[in-house]
């Protein structure tokens, strides 16, 4: 059987940073995002990404922008990690293997 983990090539459809929103940031992710008081603007009791006006989950990633993450280098850890099991290239990743 092949390991779709091995075998997976990411498209750069951009379809997980459509989804990917209201998610718990790691320690780490909060420790590169201390200076950054943009990012954490949009963090709410440890979840991203949160409207700082209303406390309530944003509809979509502040950070997608033409397909691309405007926060690339310092991307919450389970943006960085993605997919990180054959359920979520199977969910999300669509034609991605
Ligand atoms: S932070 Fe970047 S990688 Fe994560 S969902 Fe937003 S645009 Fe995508
Ligand atoms: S949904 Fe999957 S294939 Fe599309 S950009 Fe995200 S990781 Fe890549």
């Amino acid at each position: 059987m092949v390991d779709k983990m091995s075998v997976f090539e990411c498209s750069k459809c951009g379809d997980c940073c459509r989804g990917m929103i209201y998610l718990t940031a790691t320690a780490d992710d909060l420790l590169n995002w201390k200076d950054r008081p943009d990012i954490l603007k949009f963090v709410k009791d440890g979840n991203f990404w949160v409207d700082s006006l209303t406390g309530k989950r944003l509809e979509s990633c502040p950070w997608f922008e033409n397909n691309l993450c405007k926060i690339h280098e310092i991307k919450p850890h389970f943006c960085a990690n993605f997919p990180g099991h054959e359920l979520q290239i199977k969910k999300i990743c669509g034609g991605g293997i």
